[in-house]
């Protein structure tokens, strides 16, 4: 099986190496140190400064949303939510347990998010924004630069859901004026899945999460931040897995940063797409992350296909839910995939389409 998913990805012998051993007790110096040094390295790729915070969070993606706007938002609050997908409205889903208002900013299937559809709320009072930088499900990849310029002007946070965008696309933590940034680790980081971490600015940590008292034992962000300052977590993490993070952090520095590896993606991305042309199948006119290709079947039948390349060529690509079960697949440039992958799925859908 080759998996063309978005989460868990193929994985790279690197981490495979790592996982599966046994797993040391980790309330250790050497843990610590690992645990530091990752931080360490989460800072440096995410492109946040030296006095900017990494928590480390055994949870999927969608627990991470949870304590980021938790952590920092209350009932007081008043939010902009960018909803384009199954993950604009996780957020939204969020705020309503939680009891945080909340205003969503729709963005309709196969439409782009504009400048028109944000400025409108310009001067409206709002506090926070919240962005999947990707929203995997559509593939969107939203203007950054545009919604950062938005939320300086309107003296908002800026809470940016990477967690397929990281690694993928270029993020610029500190250059966006983000605050808090999501990433988790079965997406690029080609890591198994249960681990996540929260990029924290400064600014969010001593103007909000300081200053609150969480409604959450286990998402705390005060006792995560505290312990973290000596490389440990107030409950036990997800050890196995951030001993592959430490594994992949360094991979990626040796081939030479995150630059690199979204240059990779980024490429890897652009074969795919000149390669299905002449097939028939269309990709959306809207901005793209370099991490997931959405492929539209004109005459439907895109789970079948789904179905088929799976059970007749090993290989997975992402379904879609919804309205668009049987018109769209996905097809992911995360993971440890080459071009080679991507001709033989081309030639397998061309075979499968005939
Ligand atoms: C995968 C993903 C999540 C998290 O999903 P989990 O299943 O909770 O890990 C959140 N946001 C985006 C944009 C994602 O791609």
């Amino acid at each position: 099986m080759k998996l063309f998913t978005v989460g868990p990805v193929e994985m790279f012998p690197e981490t495979l190496d790592v996982s599966g051993r046994q797993l040391p007790y980790f309330r250790t110096e050497r843990f610590s140190e690992i645990l530091l040094e990752s931080e360490r390295l989460i800072k440096e790729f995410s492109k946040s400064d030296e006095e900017d915070r990494c928590v480390f969070l055994t949870c999927s993606g969608t627990g991470a949303m949870e304590a980021a706007i938790t952590g920092c938002f209350s009932p007081d609050d008043k939010l902009l939510v960018i909803s384009g997908g199954s993950f604009g409205r996780r957020f939204c889903e969020i705020c309503d347990v939680h009891g945080i208002p909340y205003t969503p900013i729709e963005v309709m299937n196969g439409e782009k998010l504009t400048e028109g559809s944000i400025s409108k709320y310009d001067g409206c009072g709002y506090t926070g924004m919240l962005v999947n930088v990707d929203e995997t499900s559509t593939g969107q990849l939203y203007d950054m630069k545009m919604i950062s310029e938005f939320c300086k002007r309107n003296g908002m946070y800026l809470i940016a859901d990477a967690i397929s965008a990281f690694l993928a696309d270029n993020i610029e933590f500190k250059g966006l004026g983000i605050d808090v940034m999501i990433v988790s680790s079965q997406k690029a980081l080609s890591l198994s899945p249960g681990l996540s971490m929260l990029v924290l600015s400064r600014r969010i940590i001593d103007e909000r999460i300081s200053k609150r008292r969480s409604p959450s034992l286990y998402f705390d962000l005060n006792l995560h931040m505290k312990d973290g300052e000596r490389g440990q977590t107030p409950f036990t993490p997800a050890v196995g897995t951030i001993l592959e993070l430490n594994a992949m952090l360094h991979a990626i520095q040796k081939e030479g940063g995150v630059d690199k590896k979204v240059e990779k993606t980024h490429n890897l991305a652009l074969y795919f797409r000149n390669k299905i042309k002449g097939l028939a199948l269309d990709i959306p006119a809207y901005p793209l992350s370099n991490a997931v290709t959405p492929i539209l079947f004109r005459n439907g039948g895109a789970y079948d296909v789904h179905i088929r390349l799976m059970e007749e060529k090993g290989l997975v690509l992402t379904p879609s839910g919804g309205d668009l079960r049987d018109r769209m697949l996905r097809v992911s440039h995360i993971g440890n995939l080459r071009e080679e992958d991507y001709d033989y799925l081309t030639d397998s859908l061309r075979e499968i389409l005939r």
